[in-house]
């Protein structure tokens, strides 16, 4: 499920292919992945436009068109884009084709259907409107501090909560726990300011160092979870098995020794 890392990725990878190129038509062929707008609407309101810059707030991509016009794009749990020749076949999922005047295409793919595409005029509204937090490599150590001191619940719980600090899924919230040597189950009323400022480092180091990883599970550190999470694993740090619980809602891995529980 693409978290911040991979929608950093999607954005570089847009921003390397698909800007600056005169847009001559819109190919929806999956109307339900469009959210407030139709597929007539959104080719009459983009074709003849470029794409000019883009930007990332948590899971969500904006991608300006020229004017005051922002195509946003969400991957739900399998999108991704892929840019290609018009000689070539779109790939198999493709629910919106974006076609360029240079004869390349841009494809919204999504397997499993709960990525969305919209057309909003103003970012930062949007932002509002869905009481997003700041981004997790925006959010400063005094938001996290704030943030941490203001809610009650399970840490993993809270690192999940896109409306504390957008961009943390399932994935990134449990090896940042692993880095923290946290228990994700921990109540963050008993984490010691100490703690936060240690899962906020913890944080931006596994964010950052995901993205150098071009968010690839095959070039992040063996010493991580990600290679070694699933039935069986082992921790890469002690050897012992890794254990799963449900903590809100969601599948946690993690090694019961190595992350305590305070
Ligand atoms: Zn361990």
């Amino acid at each position: 499920m693409p978290e911040l890392p991979d929608v950093e990725i999607f954005k570089r990878y847009l921003d390397a292919t698909s800007l600056h190129q005169r847009i001559i038509g819109v190919d929806v062929q999956s109307a339900y992945v469009l959210k407030g707008v139709s597929g007539r609407e959104l080719a009459r309101r983009l074709k003849g436009r470029c794409f000019e810059s883009s930007c990332r707030h948590g899971k969500h991509l904006f991608v300006r068109a020229d004017g005051d016009l922002s195509l946003r794009l969400h991957f739900g749990m399998t999108g991704s884009l892929h840019y290609f020749k018009a000689e070539e076949q779109a790939p198999r999922h493709t629910r919106v084709l974006f076609v360029f005047a240079n004869a390349h295409s841009l494809a919204f793919e999504d397997q499993r259907k709960f990525g969305e595409i919209g057309l909003i005029e103003d970012v930062n509204n949007f932002l509002k409107k869905r009481a997003l937090g700041p981004d997790a490599l925006d959010v400063s150590l005094g938001q996290f501090r704030e943030i941490f001191a203001k809610h009650r619940g399970a840490v993993k719980t809270i690192l999940l909560n896109q409306k504390f600090v957008a961009g943390i899924g399932n994935i990134y919230a449990d090896e940042i726990l692993f880095r923290a040597r946290l228990h994700p189950a921990t109540q963050i009323s008993a984490l010691k300011a100490k703690t936060v400022s240690k899962l906020f480092r913890a944080a931006r180091y596994i964010l950052k160092k995901a993205i150098e990883s071009k968010a690839d599970a095959d070039l992040m550190p063996k010493s991580w979870l990600l290679p070694h999470r699933g039935k069986g694993g082992e921790c890469p740090h002690c050897g012992r098995e890794l254990k799963s619980a449900t903590i809100g809602g969601r599948t946690a891995w993690f090694c019961a020794h190595c992350q305590k529980r305070l």
